[in-house]
């Protein structure tokens, strides 16, 4: 057994080897500025564009429609301030009350600046309410922004569903796509694919580097940049490339492509499926947070009933386990997540909810492992906080 388990791949993944390796000559001997116009600077910039062949390729889109930027949130907080501010005429902004916090705090800046928000409920799986959906879009909206996976439960949202109304609506729709991209196919193509204009991923969920994302923003979608400067990509992310990062995107991108096609990403659904089954078999406490949902296949949120998650996270982490919860410790007081909150989960679960997250650099050892450890610790917490 390694000395580390690490199952909080929803906060970030391990880079791959091949991934760092593509990065160190851009960070040493290949360092010109890509919109140099000598040799050395072109054939950087030429690297970026075998990048941005290899993202758009992921996603199934042409690579004229991928702007490189610093990551999941910056492509997020672009996509939705961009097209509002091209449609100022429209006041409203629809969203869900599960969003990451890139989202869910653009949602309530906006507010404060005058828009009228809406936030879609889900039902007690983390499920979103088609109906309320299609009650909230009316002929004021300017955007919808929704998730396709939920970063704490791994719940997917029925996307194609979703771009069919706001396609029958004629609202532009941008999808939150960083928990899903690389751990699900993805076909945005303009003849089959999903009628979806912008779609933000972030390189380190799936194996790459930190820092650097991509925005997909359809052919004839207009947006606005955020920043203004040089004429880089294609004048909707000013600023010279971070080339090392986007040169380690391309390659994960390309590696996973690789491994959907192969279908190595079962494996990691094996391995959480056998978590999932082993800690509710031996732990009569547990209850798996939007497990009746479909779901991305490396996620399992587990309550632990009347445990704290914060108390279970740090024996987990003495005991070398890194996994997560999705509460937020706000003035004080140890608040559930606004996920499990609008999912109706009781206090009782939601406050001991734990987010393991899977990846293809885990092990059925490693599980096992966790699975014959974890009920001791949780009987040794149960008995101190009884003390
Ligand atoms: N959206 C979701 C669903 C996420 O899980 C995250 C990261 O956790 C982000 C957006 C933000 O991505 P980044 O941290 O790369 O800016």
């Amino acid at each position: 057994m390694a000395e580390r388990v690490y199952f909080d791949n929803n906060a970030t993944t391990r880079p791959l080897d091949e991934v760092v390796a593509a990065m160190l000559p851009f960070l040493r001997e290949e360092y010109a500025n890509p919109s140099s116009v000598h040799q050395f600077g072109q054939s950087v910039h030429h690297r970026i564009e075998v990048a941005r062949e290899q993202v758009a390729s992921l996603l199934n889109a042409t690579p004229r429609e991928i702007i490189f930027t610093s990551g999941g949130t910056e492509s997020i907080n672009l996509a939705i301030r961009g097209m509002l501010t091209t449609r100022p005429e429209k006041r409203h902004f629809v969203t869900s009350a599960v969003e990451h916090s890139s989202v869910k705090r653009l949602a309530d800046a906006l507010e404060e600046e005058g828009y009228r928000v809406d936030r879609v409920g889900v039902d007690r799986d983390g499920r979103l309410d088609h109906d309320e959906l299609a009650d909230r879009i009316g002929e004021d909206t300017a955007l919808v922004s929704l998730m396709w996976a939920n970063n704490e439960t791994g719940v997917l949202f029925d996307v194609e569903r979703i771009a069919e109304l706001a396609q029958q609506r004629g609202v532009p729709l941008h999808l939150d796509a960083v928990q899903a991209a690389g751990k699900l196919p993805m076909d945005v193509s303009a003849v089959r694919g999903l009628p979806v204009q912008l779609l933000s991923i972030a390189a380190h969920k799936f194996h790459g580097p930190k820092g650097v994302g991509a925005l997909f923003v359809r052919r004839r979608t207009r947006i606005a940049p955020l920043l203004y400067g040089g004429r880089q990509e294609r004048e909707l992310r000013a600023g010279t490339e971070n080339v090392a990062a986007i040169v380690g995107m391309g390659v994960a991108c390309e590696h996973a492509r690789t491994a959907l096609a192969g279908g190595e990403y079962q494996q990691v659904r094996r391995l959480r499926d056998r978590l999932e089954a082993g800690l509710l078999e031996r732990m009569s406490n547990a209850h798996v947070h939007g497990g009746g949902a479909e779901r991305i296949i490396n996620t399992t949120n587990i309550g632990f009933e009347g445990l704290e998650a914060e108390a279970i996270l740090l024996l987990l982490s003495e005991n070398g386990i890194c996994a997560s919860s999705g509460s937020a410790c706000s003035s004080g007081s140890l608040e559930p997540s606004h996920v499990l909150k609008a999912m109706g989960i009781e206090p009782s679960s939601a406050h001991g909810a734990v987010r393991f997250s899977l990846s293809r650099f885990n092990t059925e050892a490693e599980v096992d492992h966790v699975v014959a450890v974890l009920p001791g610790l949780l009987e040794r917490l149960t008995a101190l906080s009884h003390a």
